[in-house]
């Protein structure tokens, strides 16, 4: 059975003391929820108020990008070996916001994802399509390039412990959620993808999240397709009760 996981990806919102108001509130309310991994991705400089606040809660940390190198000569960057020291379990890597201004590609994601294995970190890998591709009928064809060459040359071990997140990018922050149905047929193609790279086995254990104005009224009907194990939450992930609904209704 894969566990449903759902990830607050704040982006570049909330100060320290924000990112720690969010926090405690949330960590109270979702105390009791075992059946569902909620994860929370502050900004880089709450990610150590952030790790004390949620220290003994079931509530884990991402950064939400990273680069592969462990130190060095990378003015502005943030290593794999920082991540873990101030606690975090999983890194996003790949967002289409990366890949769009800040020249993210499948090279330097498989780079990424291959580097937060190596420091047991587990990345939460986005894919997904810009609306002109789907208008053109390409959908599968770059959701496939995504898969197949950012995650390329990972063991069956690392593929176990990677997420990806299909996120349509014409759904983020849009408003425009994808259909249950058009979510389904490209979690189901990714799993056909994993089952052609690994096995079939392999495939049916990876999660697999949904991403794209995700709210609370419509993570339920999203989550009951059988391929979708859970959301990657943006603008929904900031207010708290939101937040909470969404995690209440991910399983
Ligand atoms: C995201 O940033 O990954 C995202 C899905 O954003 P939103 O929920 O705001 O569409």
């Amino acid at each position: 059975m894969r566990k449903p996981i759902i990830a607050g990806n704040w982006k570049m919102n909330k100060t320290t003391s924000e990112a720690c108001e969010l926090v405690n509130a949330l960590k109270e309310k979702v105390a009791d929820i075992a059946d569902v991994e909620i994860v929370v991705a502050p900004p880089f400089t709450a990610l150590w108020s952030v790790s004390e606040a949620i220290k003994g809660s079931n509530i884990k940390l991402s950064a939400q990008d990273m680069h592969w190198e462990k130190s060095g000569a990378y003015t502005g960057e943030i290593s794999p070996l920082m991540l873990k020291d101030v606690g975090c379990e999983y890194v996003i890597i790949g967002h289409s916001e990366r890949r769009m201004y800040f020249a993210e590609t499948n090279e330097t994601v498989n780079k990424k994802v291959k580097a937060a294995h190596e420091y047991s970190i587990k990345p939460i890998v986005c894919v997904g399509e810009r609306l002109e591709e789907r208008e053109v009928g390409i959908t599968n064809d770059v959701v496939k390039d995504h898969v197949t060459n950012g995650l390329a040359g990972l063991t069956a071990e690392q593929m176990l412990a990677t997420i990806i997140a299909y996120e349509p990018v014409w759904a983020i922050g849009t408003g425009k959620t994808a259909t249950p149905e058009q979510a389904q047929e490209v979690h189901r193609f990714i799993r056909e993808i994993l089952a052609d790279m690994y096995s079939s086995e392999i495939a049916e254990q990876v999660r697999i999240q949904y991403g794209g104005s995700v709210k609370p009224d419509n993570i339920a009907q999203l989550i009951a397709e059988p391929d979708i194990d859970g959301g990657l939450i943006g603008g929904a992930s900031l207010d708290v009760e939101s937040f909470i609904k969404i995690v209440k209704l991910g399983k």
